[in-house]
């Protein structure tokens, strides 16, 4: 290529040479597609139950499923209860929101994603933006938030009073040694800090039989500053195939990341296994790339939850976790939370 021929001149020239040019033989799967859905269905992690039935509607009313992915995720973004997504998220260990989310879209087979962000409340529309408006799938921390503002989102405090205190609290007990004193360690008994976990994920499938998902989070609460989990990342927290269906991850995106968790979910149901099915055999892989003691429990298995969530093309739902949990769906039956499958009783 001529140094002067930009990249753009090139690929439109690249584009107009191969309408001229006999059309290629069609690039052979092994696997066929899966029939398609015949009504939209949604699936999403249990904190997700007006999501799905938001994203359902959205559907209907004729939006890709991975806007109505979007939507349906927009209410617990703003929610400043749910302190494990956008708005009231639990912060980093100095204190700081920092969110995370992706999106895909099965259709174009594109995906867009934002990691690290601060200040912007709704990630998961700002991911949809790097999809449709750059040539990029993922911009972290500042770059994204420059890249939303650029966009006109709202910048905003995200860190409420609920989430300050419950900093504080994990700060002040994380060791006996600092001094960092809790009150409670001053009276008879100091309670251990659980850390909490959560995000949320919305998978979805329409009536044409196309896919798309989304998941956002804040992410690991009071993780390292700069920390990036499993839900930004496109095969890790969430993935889309058009041919076979969409899947996403909550719990710990450490395990995800390192076993490509919806990716593996994805290629489970290519290879004919059902949604919960597909999602139990990540999970066994899952546990057999967990190794190190610090993360086994006495009985040898994961000290940690990891929940996997599914939709194939067919529309037919599933959800399984290491240990019991439930998911919220939505189908013709309407929106309900069910118990997910669970590897370990
Ligand atoms: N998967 C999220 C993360 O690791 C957290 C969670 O779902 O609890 O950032």
């Amino acid at each position: 290529m001529s140094e002067t021929l930009s990249r753009r001149s090139f690929l439109g020239a690249v584009a107009a040479a191969s309408t001229l040019a006999p059309a290629a033989s069609p690039v052979s799967f092994h696997v066929p597609p899966l029939r398609r859905a015949q009504h939209p269905v949604a699936v999403s992690s249990r904190n997700g139950l007006k999501s799905v039935e938001i994203a359902v509607q959205k559907m209907k009313d004729g939006l890709p499923p991975v806007d109505a992915a979007v939507l349906g995720v927009e209410p617990v973004e703003n929610d400043p209860e749910d302190t494990s997504v956008g708005y009231g998220g639990l912060p980093n260990a100095d204190g700081e929101v920092e969110l995370d989310s992706c999106v895909m879209d099965g259709r174009s087979g594109l995906a867009g994603a934002v990691a690290a962000l601060k200040n912007i409340k709704n990630p998961a529309q700002v991911a949809l933006k790097v999809m449709r408006r750059t040539d990029h799938v993922l911009l972290v921390a500042e770059g994204a938030l420059r890249f939303a503002r650029m966009h006109g989102f709202v910048e905003e405090n995200l860190l409420t009073e609920k989430a300050r205190k419950e900093w504080v609290e994990w700060r002040e007990r994380l060791s006996k040694e600092d001094d960092w004193v809790d009150p409670q360690e001053n009276g008879p008994m100091g309670k251990e800090y659980v850390r909490q976990t959560g995000t949320i994920h919305v998978g979805c499938v329409d009536q044409n039989g196309d896919v798309g998902g989304c998941t956002t989070t804040s992410g690991l609460a009071f993780k390292v500053p700069g920390r990036v989990g499993d839900s930004p990342l496109i095969g890790c927290g969430n993935y889309v195939d058009n041919d076979f269906g969409v899947a996403g991850s909550t719990g710990r995106g450490e395990a995800v990341i390192l076993c490509n968790g919806a990716h593996r979910v994805v290629r489970y149901m290519a290879d004919g296994r059902t949604p919960t099915d597909a999602c139990l055999d990540a999970l066994k892989d899952l546990v057999r790339f967990t190794k190190v003691k610090r993360l086994l429990r006495a009985d040898g298995k994961p000290d940690f939850q990891v929940n996997f969530y599914a939709v194939n093309k067919r529309g037919e739902i599933g959800g399984a976790a290491l240990y019991p949990s439930k998911h919220a769906r939505c189908d013709e039956d309407g929106p309900r939370v069910v118990d997910s499958a669970a590897l370990f009783g």
